[in-house]
């Protein structure tokens, strides 16, 4: 067992795991280096991207990029969906048909910089998060799926062979979840977690119709011989960084705690510098994931190193400022001392 696995177990063990999210929709290939270095830099536990070979290949390099430098590898997880899921789109105009004197909010209100004018939404950049969606006032933004097929899983895990698999599930989805399960033990990996991520957001169901769920996906992990790690979908894709959202993952944990099957349960979907603070002595939280405010700190520096044709490894000044902010983003968490119960 290498230093590596164990750090990150310990860290799930002891409420300071970290996960940063790219985006399961996010293929902006030298963005994705860039985050995965400067967070894997900062201490993280593990870099959450889109299952896809050239996504996977550009975080790997990031990664090693760190771990030249400075040691830290954190864990590397695939993110996939069961079936439909907010976080497996892209969205999708024709600019050609954007009247002139539009004052294009879709722009303004992009967190992702992925709309430029008369280019459209360049897909690559978009990771779903739907916020362009209802504010063209001609209704021309859409939306489509961009989800992987389950029968290509296989063979992007063998050319990728990440540490970790996260499988995004919903409510009546047990048998979806149970096929994408199959495949991936098929493919004969050594994997350290299968995370299994759910909420109760746009679902229409109880907390204890949602544990009930989780408990169905244990006892299919168990019978794979997989071992899990729940991720509490607190307020999907809202990339807001309030204090209202930074509640509503823990919220979602105090009404899940003592009803989940066993395993880490770990907070994402409106999580940011925030939540913390309302961790109130909770046992039991095994860590956090970071997706919107961890990429929205870092993007300024990752626009300017591309105004200057680099990556923001390759900028020193840059990267030194961008380091200095996931740190105090993720620092708080690396040293929280709740231990979590399972
Ligand atoms: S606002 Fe969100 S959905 Fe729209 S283009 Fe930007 S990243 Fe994509
Ligand atoms: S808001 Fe709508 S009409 Fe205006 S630029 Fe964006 S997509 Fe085009």
């Amino acid at each position: 067992m290498n230093q590596n696995y164990c750090s990150n177990e310990i860290a799930l063990r002891h409420g300071n795991w970290v996960k940063l999210i790219c985006g399961a929709s996010n293929e902006d290939l030298p963005s994705i280096t860039d985050l995965c270095a400067i967070y894997a830099a900062a201490g993280v536990n593990c870099v959450d991207v889109a299952a896809d070979l050239a996504v996977a290949t550009a975080a790997k390099e990031g990664l090693e990029w760190a771990k030249s430098k400075l040691g830290n590898k954190p864990w590397l997880m695939l993110s996939i969906s069961d079936g439909k899921d907010l976080h497996f789109r892209k969205a999708f105009f024709n600019p050609e048909s954007c009247p002139p004197e539009c004052s294009k909010p879709c722009i303004k209100v992009c967190p992702a910089n992925a709309i430029e004018e008369d280019k459209g939404i360049i897909p690559d950049r978009c990771y779903g998060c739907g916020r362009c969606l209802p504010v063209c006032p001609l209704d021309l933004i859409q939306e489509k799926d961009n989800l992987l097929q389950i029968q290509d899983l296989g063979h992007l895990i063998s050319k990728t062979n990440p540490d970790a698999i996260e499988i995004h599930t919903a409510p009546g989805r047990i048998n979806e979840f149970e096929d994408a399960v199959k495949t991936i033990v098929q493919s004969n990996i050594d994997l350290k977690r299968i995370a299994v991520s759910c909420g109760l957001e746009g679902h229409g169901i109880t907390a204890y119709d949602l544990s009930q769920e989780l408990w169905s996906r244990h006892e299919c992990l168990r019978r794979y011989k997989q071992k899990p790690l729940w991720q509490l979908d607190g307020r999907p894709m809202t990339g807001d960084l309030g204090r209202s959202s930074a509640k509503s993952a823990i919220s979602l944990f105090k009404k899940i705690h003592a009803l989940a099957p066993p395993g880490p349960l770990q907070l994402a979907g409106g999580t940011n510098a925030y939540t913390i603070d309302y961790l109130e002595n909770q046992n039991g939280i095994a860590g956090i994931a970071f997706g919107g405010i961890a990429r929205k700190l870092i993007q300024p520096f990752l626009t300017e190193a591309k105004a200057q044709n680099k990556k923001l490894i390759e900028w020193p000044e840059g990267w030194e400022k961008a380091l200095k902010l996931a740190k105090e983003l993720i620092n708080p968490w690396l040293k929280n001392q709740y231990s979590t119960t399972h």
